[in-house]
C-alpha cells in the first residue's frame, strides 16, 4: 500500500470531475516534517504548537521557540505551513501551567483565553513566530476563538509585536496572515461578523462537534453522539464553507475527519477543498480524490440535508459510493 500511495504522491489532487483538492498535514512535532516530501502535500494546514510545552518540563523559552518554528519553516520550504497559538488547556495538558483543577477543562480556561488573559505567554510565542520567520510570509492560526472580539484582540497583539520588532530594524516578514479556528459553536453565528476580520479559517471538527453535540470527543462511550457528518453537523460546517465563498476567505478542515474516507466525501460534496490531516491519511484521501467524481455525490448529499434523511443515512450512502469506485 505504501508504494501504492507513493506512486501518487506527484498527480495533481484534482477529482476527475476537475475539482481540486487541497491536503495537507496536520503535525506539531518538527520530525514529522519531512514526510512532506513522501506525501507530496501542499504544506501544513495545523501546526499544533502546544506540543512543544506539552513534552517540556518547563516553559520553553523565547530562542527555544524560535529554533523550532525556524526549523519547521525550513523543511517546510515553499509550502505554506499554519502555525497554531498555543492550544493549552482541555485535552492538552501542560502540568507546569494549570494551577487550578476544573471541573470541565475542555470548557475551561484554555486556549487563547488563556492567551489573552497571560499576554506574556501569547506575546513570547508571537514575537518568536515573527524572528523566526526572518522576513519570509507567516501564517498564524487562532484556536478556540468564542467571539470575534478574541480575534481582533489578538491582531493587535501581533501589530504591536510587529512594530516592535520594526523598532530594532529586524526584518518583518513581507505578509502575515492571522486565521480564526471555528471550533466553538457560537462563532458559527458570527461569521459575517468574522469573516471579514480575518485572512483565512480553519475547521477544529473535533471540538466543534463535541460542542455541538455536547459529546466528549475522546470518550468512547457517547462516540455515537459524537457522528461529526450526522446532518446537523453538516450543516453546521457547511455554514463555514458558504460564508468562506460569500467573503472570499479560504477554509481548510483540520479536525480528524478530514483525513477518513466516509468523512472526507461528505465534506467535499458541501463543497470542502482544502482538507488538512494527519501524514499517514494523505494517500488514502488522495486516491479518492483521484477517483472521484464530484457532483453525482455533491448532487445527493445536497438533497439529504435539504430532505432530512438522518445521519446514519448519509454514512451508508457515502460509503456505497465509495464502494462504486
Ligand atoms: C480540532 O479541534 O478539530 C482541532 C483540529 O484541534 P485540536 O484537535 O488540536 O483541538
Ligand atoms: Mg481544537
Amino acid at each position: 500500500r505504501q508504494a501504492h500511495y507513493a506512486a501518487l504522491k506527484s498527480k495533481p489532487s484534482v477529482t476527475r470531475d476537475g475539482t481540486e483538492i487541497t491536503l495537507l498535514h496536520n503535525s506539531g512535532l518538527v520530525a514529522d516534517l519531512p514526510m512532506l516530501n513522501d506525501t507530496g502535500a501542499a504544506g501544513v494546514g495545523l501546526f499544533r504548537t502546544e506540543l512543544q510545552f506539552m513534552i517540556a518540563s518547563r516553559l520553553p523559552r523565547l530562542q527555544e521557540q524560535v529554533d523550532l518554528y525556524a526549523e519547521a519553516m525550513r523543511i517546510a520550504g515553499d509550502r505554506p505551513l499554519v502555525f497554531r497559538l498555543l492550544d493549552i488547556g482541555g485535552d492538552k495538558v501542560v502540568p507546569y501551567l494549570r494551577a487550578t483543577a476544573e471541573e470541565n477543562p475542555a470548557m475551561g480556561y484554555r486556549s487563547i483565553r488563556l492567551g489573552l488573559d497571560r499576554p506574556g505567554l501569547l506575546r513570547t510565542q508571537i514575537r518568536a513566530l515573527l524572528i523566526a520567520a526572518a522576513g519570509r510570509p507567516l501564517k498564524i492560526l487562532v484556536p478556540m476563538v468564542t467571539e470575534t472580539f478574541e480575534f481582533t484582540q489578538t491582531r493587535i497583539v501581533v501589530k504591536r509585536e510587529v512594530e516592535r520588532l520594526r523598532r530594532a530594524g529586524e526584518p518583518v516578514p513581507e505578509r502575515i496572515e492571522l486565521g480564526a479556528m471555528v471550533e466553538v459553536p457560537s462563532l458559527l453565528f458570527e461569521l459575517d461578523r468574522l469573516l471579514p476580520e480575518t485572512d483565512f479559517v480553519s475547521i477544529g471538527s473535533n471540538d466543534l462537534v463535541q460542542f455541538l453535540t455536547a459529546a466528549d470527543r475522546s470518550n468512547p462511550r457517547v462516540s455515537r453522539a459524537y457522528d461529526p457528518i450526522a446532518l446537523p453537523r453538516l450543516r453546521a460546517i457547511k455554514l463555514v464553507v458558504d460564508a468562506g465563498r460569500r467573503y472570499n476567505i479560504p477554509v481548510t478542515m483540520c479536525g480528524e475527519l478530514a483525513g477518513r474516507p466516509v468523512e472526507a466525501l461528505a465534506l467535499m460534496a458541501i463543497g470542502m477543498t482544502r482538507l488538512s490531516m494527519g501524514p499517514g491519511s494523505i494517500g488514502p484521501i488522495k486516491e479518492l480524490v483521484l477517483n472521484l467524481d464530484l457532483e453525482p455525490v455533491h448532487q445527493s448529499v445536497m438533497a439529504a440535508l435539504t430532505d432530512g434523511a438522518d445521519g446514519v443515512g448519509i454514512r451508508d450512502l457515502l460509503a456505497e459510493w465509495i464502494d462504486k469506485q
